[in-house]
């Protein structure tokens, strides 16, 4: 099946008992049980629920992965996947990640004996530098957020199994409609499912995809154990969500191309990061694993203090000035303040997250109101 087609239908049969087309929202806690233990599959529902077990199933589809799990958050489904862990043990890192994920890997799950090497994975060989007998992760995004540094994923792929690590990819900015990691050698993929994929910025949600029944089983086991797990309404929103998602990412991709050509000489652009310009770097990397170029977008204002650009990120009229993505508004974010708070200022520096760099999160809006409202902020 086609990815639009699975977007619609991966994992929704009409309901058994009514034949609604629509997965109903089983709103319920527990379920009737004939005698202890037979039951029709649902037990509890911080375990499993059957609305939620649709959207799993879609989730898995959407990345060509036979397992899916929903998290209540991004970060409760990357806080299970740390849950595998266990003192001693090392991770490999990006040096250009979500905040959040940079925050659980240096404030909570170090202080449990876990030792992260934050690197610039723009070329994978240094991995090869860090790997000891402690390492057991490889944990990359890419696009990275917020520089959209584009890292390989093939090639991490292939240095992950030779030494047989768990190799993940926070696909979250790509979404599943432009990149699918499990395809290149990723084990598991992990997705703030509140950006692109649930789309509308109406439900905070994470997911894990997955192909291995061991790791699943694993995953499954912290999951009901540790109970990050989401409810029936908001894995209703997420399924309805999902059946526009091919629609979305062709918008948000179509109106990021203009506005990324807008912004590429404008006179108060330095600097621009979006990986569909063919001299943007690792460009063919971007070409090869990357339907398309997506709708994040950033830029590093010319000349402008700080000041100037609270005032800049304060005078948009359509783009909202908030934190998030991938939903179909614009959003205009400002790392350093929001996002990216987090980061201690030299970590930043290093990985180009300065002052005066703001993120656009490009929606669906029709493009001539998008490119004069920036013309009118920037001036
Ligand atoms: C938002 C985000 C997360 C965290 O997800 P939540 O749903 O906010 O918990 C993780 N990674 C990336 C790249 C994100 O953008």
């Amino acid at each position: 099946m086609k990815f639009g087609t699975k977007a619609i239908h991966a994992g929704q049969e009409p309901d058994p008992t009514t034949g609604a087309i629509m997965t109903p929202i089983y709103q319920t806690s527990t379920y009737w049980q004939k005698s202890p233990g037979d039951n029709k599959g649902y037990e509890y529902s911080r375990g499993t629920n059957p609305t939620r077990k649709a959207l799993e199933d879609c989730l898995a589809a959407l990345e060509n992965a036979k397992y899916g799990l929903a998290f209540s958050s991004g970060m409760g489904a990357t806080d299970a996947v740390m849950k595998l862990l266990a003192p001693g043990d090392e991770v490999i890192t990006g040096n250009d990640l979500y905040g959040g994920s940079y925050r659980i890997f240096t404030k909570i799950y170090a202080n449990y004996g876990i030792k992260f090497h934050f690197l610039d994975l723009s070329n994978p060989d240094i991995i090869n530098e860090y790997v000891n007998d402690k390492t057991k992760m490889i944990w990359i995004e890419t696009p990275t957020n917020p520089t959209m540094q584009i890292v390989d994923i093939a090639a991490v792929g292939k240095i992950s199994k030779a030494n047989n690590l768990l190799f993940v990819v926070d696909n979250t900015f790509a979404s599943p409609y432009l990149q699918n990691p499990i395809d290149m050698g990723a084990d598991v993929v992990m997705h703030s499912v509140t950006k692109y994929i649930g789309g509308h910025s109406d439900v905070v949600m994470g997911a894990l995809m997955l192909n291995d029944e061991e790791l699943y089983k694993k995953l499954w086991f912290i999951y009901n154990a540790c109970g990050a797990t989401p409810g029936p309404m908001d894995s209703f929103l997420v399924l309805r969500g999902i059946k526009t998602l091919h629609l979305r990412m062709k918008a948000h991709c179509e109106n990021g191309r203009a506005v990324a050509a807008f912004l590429k000489d404008h006179p108060r652009v330095e600097k621009i990061y979006w990986p569909g310009f063919p001299d943007s770097k690792n460009h063919e990397v971007a070409k090869k694993q990357m339907r398309d170029f997506g709708g994040m977008i950033s830029i590093v204002l010319k000349d402008a203090s700080l000041e100037d650009t609270y005032r800049i990120a304060g005078s948009f009229k359509v783009f909202a000035l908030a934190e998030s993505l991938g939903g179909v508004e614009s959003l205009i974010n400002h790392p350093v303040s929001m996002t990216h708070g987090s980061i201690p200022k030299a970590e930043r520096d290093k990985a180009g997250v300065v002052d005066n760099l703001l993120r656009l999160s490009v929606g669906v809006e029709d493009i001539e109101d998008l490119l004069e409202d920036l013309k009118q902020a920037l001036a």
